[in-house]
């Protein structure tokens, strides 16, 4: 049997806390209920931003093949030293997969380079998720699209860098459209945006979201090649 890919769910884990109606949705935190969907394929640890060192210790990084990243209303908590490292991580060749208001995160607009911004709405819309690449690894297991009857609507423009790939494109009852699941790579690691998990809506509940949440931790596990050779190189071949 193939060792288990470790994987860690970072939640903010602060909307449960304060409002009745995310805690009645998610009991056991955003993270018990993306945890739940990922056992038991993966090794699943959780880390939450109160922990100490918000429960990325270098210990527990070295340690994740990949890491999820839900936050929302406190970003501006995570601290600088604690992206540095997971941004470090990633380089090396960590898998990072970041999930809707994620799209704010420090470490996402630090590996994107771009403003992030986006419209946004709440207000019941349906949200229609069509596979736009068919044969991604990604996709696999999914019918032609994903329907999730109520969730927050996320529009373009969408402030990100061109996607290396596009797996899914959005559509809500507003009619906004929405890229919506797009894959990335930097350096060594594979990073991954996910849009569906509004707080008050039971997305991660959903068995087609969890199955896509278990396809992307499969395709963005580090690879097994050695970390590039950088600086000064000693010639191949003799020189005159
Ligand atoms: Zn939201």
């Amino acid at each position: 049997m193939t060792q288990q890919l470790n994987v860690t769910v970072w939640n903010e884990y602060r909307h449960e806390q304060t409002n009745e109606k995310v805690a009645q949705v998610y009991p056991n935190g955003i993270h018990g209920a993306i945890g739940e969907g990922l056992q038991p394929a993966f090794n699943v640890r959780y880390a939450t931003l109160d922990m100490p060192e918000h429960g990325l210790t270098e210990d527990v990084l070295n340690s994740t093949d990949v890491l999820l990243w839900w936050g929302h209303m406190a970003h501006g908590d995570v601290s600088d030293e604690i992206v540095e490292r997971v941004y470090n991580r990633v380089l090396q060749g960590m898998g990072l997969i970041v999930l809707h208001s994620g799209h704010f995160s420090k470490i996402f607009k630090k590996l994107m380079g771009t403003g992030c911004d986006l419209k946004w709405r709440e207000a019941n819309d349906k949200e229609r998720l069509w596979v736009v690449s068919p044969g991604h690894p990604i996709a696999e297991g999914i019918g032609e699209y994903i329907e999730l009857e109520q969730e927050e609507m996320y529009g373009e423009h969408f402030d990100i860098p061109q996607p290396d790939e596009l797996v899914f494109v959005s559509w809500f009852t507003g009619g906004e459209v929405f890229r919506s699941g797009c894959t990335y790579t930097r350096g060594m690691g594979k990073v991954f945006y996910f849009r569906p998990g509004h707080e008050t809506y039971p997305t991660y509940y959903n068995e087609q979201i969890r199955r896509v949440l278990r396809n992307a931790v499969e395709w963005a596990k580090p690879s097994t090649r050695a970390y590039p050779a950088y600086g000064n190189a000693q010639p191949l071949e003799p020189l005159n």
